[in-house]
């Protein structure tokens, strides 16, 4: 059976989405992805920096709370960019499930990511490292 690209329902073979809606929100959904892409794709190569340097620095240099703190930086803005621009990541999905339900997998992802972050940069400001 073929499915709906936009929100995943069951359609004939004769059509590529259910409705012109459907259509005209996969247009969008495409365009937004072009629009972000550099913007995607420059803050996910700082955020990932971030994490390593932060890496780098808590276990080289022993300065935990300044690793926490550069490492949970550097996942919040991961999780921001997945929360804000959930365009990239899952495209297999989208061709099994839709557009709808992958994004709402990747808003997920970014949340979950964004809590890991804030949850590494509090730790790193109240835990009393040495
Ligand atoms: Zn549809």
């Amino acid at each position: 059976m073929k499915t709906c690209e936009y929100c995943g329902k069951e359609i004939d073979y004769n059509h590529a989405f259910c409705d012109d809606e459907c259509e005209q929100n996969t247009f969008n959904y495409y365009k937004n992805r072009k629009r972000w892409q550099g913007l995607f794709s420059g803050g996910n190569i700082l955020g990932i920096i971030s994490c390593l340097i932060g890496l780098v620095v808590g276990v080289i240099s022993k300065n935990v709370k300044l690793g926490l703190l550069i490492t949970g930086s550097g996942i919040l803005v991961i999780g921001i960019l997945y929360l804000v621009l959930p365009y990239y990541g899952l495209d297999e999905q989208i061709k099994k499930k839709g557009i709808i339900s992958t994004t709402k997998t990747v808003r997920m992802l970014g949340a979950v990511g964004l809590l890991t972050g804030l949850v590494c940069v509090i730790c790193g400001i109240i835990v009393p490292f040495k």
